[in-house]
């Protein structure tokens, strides 16, 4: 899950918002970036990987003189977690972080490429940055140019936003994914959660669906979605840091349980399309797919579980039986597999070691493989079908 974090205030942006992400690493994340004003122009620096590789690129520039920027924690869902997939994409006028996934990405693409527009990145965050953009150069207002892109997005959002052309000022939207702005005596916040800010302010709004929130350094505005300026309470935030990386509940576990509905709903929510499933898969994987008389899921611990759960959904629905295995078994103890059967290995990270030894033995024996994980890019990712 990715974070998100922007300032708008006195002195010292940079560093809240790099101790703003650090605080959000827990989320878990696979690359980072930021924008911010130096009192001159905006800048962006990001890259893949940690946080600490995001602070060496940074600790050549100046830090003086930051008042204002955006930050971004990102878990890649379009594109590999490279450096110029790391957001905060834009084109130095307009420059964004997103968390959430934009459904219609393709239809955007071919609405902007046809105007002209080129895209540098693979991610679905920046079609939806350039359109901002495009509806920037017609409005030549902030507030208007988020609220068209905003209507044409599909999908879930929540976005940072800032203009080359409004030096410290942060807007934000937000559409199904969470996001919060925070008052605090040194300036306004916007964050994903509460421990990204908890060192300077325990007050917090949450933004409503498609609402847009305008901060400056002394004030915070909020635009619902008919256009009108409206008030808003402010809550506080009785955790501490500890306390609100676990969400209020008394640890991660319980946490985490609360959250699974949220987490098929996301993970599913990318590959739907009105009404019907849809993956990225080429014909031939797809005739073999269609095909398959007999499906074995391979995998390791809890993953190995998940697929005990997959084996009563997949035969319910779909009526092909499906073999569920520990890869450390199934690798070891030359497995019956026929021509047809497709091989599933489910694996969090994507390198769990068994199971890339499993993918290797089906592949070797020319079964069709699938793979879900959890990292883009990682070994299981790359090498399945
Ligand atoms: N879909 C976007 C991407 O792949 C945002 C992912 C996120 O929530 O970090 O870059």
């Amino acid at each position: 899950m990715c974070g998100i974090i922007g300032f708008a205030g006195k002195e010292g942006a940079l560093e809240k918002l790099m101790s703003g992400l650090g605080a959000l690493e827990y989320r878990g994340y696979d690359s980072a970036g930021v924008a911010f004003f130096d009192g001159e122009k905006l800048n962006a620096v990001k890259s893949g990987g940690r946080l600490c590789r995001l602070a060496e690129k940074l600790s050549v520039s100046t830090h003086d003189g930051v008042t204002c920027g955006i930050g971004h924690t990102r878990w890649a869902t379009h594109g590999d977690p490279s450096d110029v997939n790391s957001h905060p994409h834009g084109n130095g006028r307009v420059y964004a972080v997103h968390n959430g996934i934009i459904e219609n990405y393709v239809r955007l693409s071919d609405f902007l490429e046809k105007r002209g527009y080129t895209f540098e990145s693979e991610t679905d965050t920046e079609r939806a940055v350039i359109l901002i953009d495009y509806f920037y150069e017609k409005e030549n207002d902030p507030v208007k140019a988020i609220a068209r892109a905003a209507e044409m997005m599909e999908g879930s959002f929540a976005l940072g936003v800032v203009f080359a052309d409004h030096p410290n000022v942060v807007y934000a939207v937000r559409r199904g994914s969470p996001l919060l702005v925070s008052p605090s005596d040194d300036g306004n916040f916007i964050e994903s959660d509460i421990s990204a800010v908890l060192k300077y302010t325990h007050r917090f709004a949450r933004l409503d669906e498609d609402e847009i929130a305008v901060l400056t350094k002394d004030s915070i505005t909020f635009i619902s979605k008919d256009g009108n300026v409206t008030d808003k309470e402010f809550e506080t935030a009785e955790w501490d840091t500890e306390a609100a990386e676990k969400g209020g509940y008394p640890h991660f576990m319980l946490k985490e349980i609360h959250e699974e509905a949220e987490a098929v709903k996301r993970t599913v929510k990318g590959r739907l399309r009105d009404g019907e499933v849809e993956f990225e898969l080429s014909d031939p994987v797809k005739r073999k797919l269609y095909s398959a008389k007999r499906l074995h899921i391979v995998a390791c611990g809890t993953a190995m579980h998940a697929g005990l759960i997959g084996k009563h959904a997949i035969e319910k629905l779909v009526r092909i039986p499906v073999d569920v295995e520990i890869a450390s078994e199934f690798r070891y103890r030359n497995p019956i597999l026929d021509p047809g059967d497709v091989v599933v290995i489910i694996s969090q990270s994507g390198e769990t070691a068994d199971s890339i030894a499993a993918l290797r033995l089906a592949k070797e024996r020319g079964n069709l493989t699938l793979a879900i994980v959890n990292v883009p890019g990682s070994t299981i990712a790359v090498e399945a079908d």
